[in-house]
């Protein structure tokens, strides 16, 4: 057992169960012990690849739309253009570079601000970015970036964020909770925590006993702040995980260590936690604030974008090694057996916007 999980084994020895978002929370975050305040997760020694670290091309098509967002909304100015959890800063740094080149006016007259929770990652940042020829603001959270329009992209960030998950007992739909079992190991169990049966979608409140349900507080909690800023001062977002463009039951809770899926009990603290993002419910709440939502998986976005004619020109000039990396990256972006249908696209524009 790693020391983090010894902590939450004694913790829920003496004062019971802790919810899965309590358990999630603790094994992402916790200063001491967290994985993302402790380790390094990104790359091939890591445990897992994200699309920006797959390839350049990832981050210049999402510099596009950000691009073309600021210049359908009247070129707003000042604005911002901020990225929340960017991990190593890659995508950041595609963008800029980017931007750079496509609208120079913005790249030289925007605030370019980065959204992290994690001091360590925060460091890792700086020294991707340090010759960006750029200055960027850091913000431990989202509600102290400038009010003014915001043009904002997330990667792999709401999966990263604690969701609940409610089984259906012939009680209703109960918490799901971890607690230890004889032996001292943890272990799934069943809180007391109930969930109305109106709050569940219609389309999922048939389902039979013993099923999972998961809803993510913290999550919409985010999108909200996000979409209320967008509301308020203009602007737009784009957010890119990998989940569900409807309501959907089922247990998505899962661990990644070394590229690999593990127990999610196996290394509290040394693994990567993580769930489906339920986009429907991100998408009501930009809605609800009287954006539009629209919502695609990630290939489609990224063939929409000009992948293809991105990796032909990226291709031209290069050898038979880089051109055969560059047919695989895109392979692997935008694929529908890989990640181009696993992975979703939620775009959120004020609501008098023409695209
Ligand atoms: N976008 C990057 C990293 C994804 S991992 C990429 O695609 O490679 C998730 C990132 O979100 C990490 O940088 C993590 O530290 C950060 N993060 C997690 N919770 C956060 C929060 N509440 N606010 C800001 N950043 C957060």
């Amino acid at each position: 057992m790693t020391p983090l999980g010894e902590r939450i084994r004694r913790l829920i020895a003496t004062s019971g169960p802790v919810s899965v978002a309590d358990y999630m929370a603790t094994c992402l975050f916790d200063p001491q012990h967290g994985y993302y305040t402790t380790r390094e997760p990104f790359g091939r020694d890591g445990d897992f690849i994200t699309a920006p670290e797959i390839s350049q091309m990832f981050g210049e098509l999402v510099a596009v739309w950000l691009v073309q967002a600021w210049q359908s909304g009247g070129m707003p100015m000042p604005a911002t253009i901020a990225e929340i959890g960017p991990g190593r800063g890659t995508l950041m740094k595609d963008m800029v570079r980017t931007i750079r080149r496509l609208a120079p006016d913005l790249a030289s007259r925007a605030g370019f601000s980065l959204v992290e929770a994690s001091p360590r990652l925060t460091a890792i940042q700086a020294e991707t970015l340090r010759d960006a020829g750029l200055s960027f603001s850091w913000h431990s959270r989202i509600e102290t970036l400038p009010e003014e329009p915001l043009f904002v992209v997330g990667n792999e960030i709401f999966d990263a964020l604690p969701f609940r998950q409610f089984v259906r007992t012939d009680q209703g739909w109960l918490e799901r909770a971890i607690g230890i079992d004889d032996g001292g190991n943890l272990r799934f169990a069943t809180g007391t925590a109930a969930l109305p049966h109106d709050m569940l979608p219609p389309d999922v409140r048939g389902a039979g006993s013993g099923s999972i349900y998961e809803i993510a507080p913290a999550r919409e909690a985010l999108m909200s702040a996000i979409a209320e800023r967008i509301a308020a001062h203009g602007g737009a977002g784009i957010f890119f995980d990998y989940g569900n463009l409807v309501p959907s039951i089922g247990d998505t809770f899962q661990a990644v260590r070394r590229h690999r899926s593990e127990d999610v009990f196996a290394h509290p603290g040394e693994a990567d936690l993580t769930s489906h993002v339920d986009f429907s419910a991100l998408a009501a709440i930009a809605r609800a604030h009287g954006l539009q939502a629209q919502l695609s998986t990630q290939g489609e976005f990224l063939l929409d974008m000009g992948l293809l004619e991105r990796a032909g020109r990226l291709g031209e000039a290069a050898g038979d090694d880089v051109r055969r990396k560059i047919s695989a990256d895109v392979e692997r972006l935008a694929a529908p057996d890989q990640m181009g249908n696993l992975f979703k696209v939620l775009a959120i524009l004020p609501a008098r916007f023409d695209r």
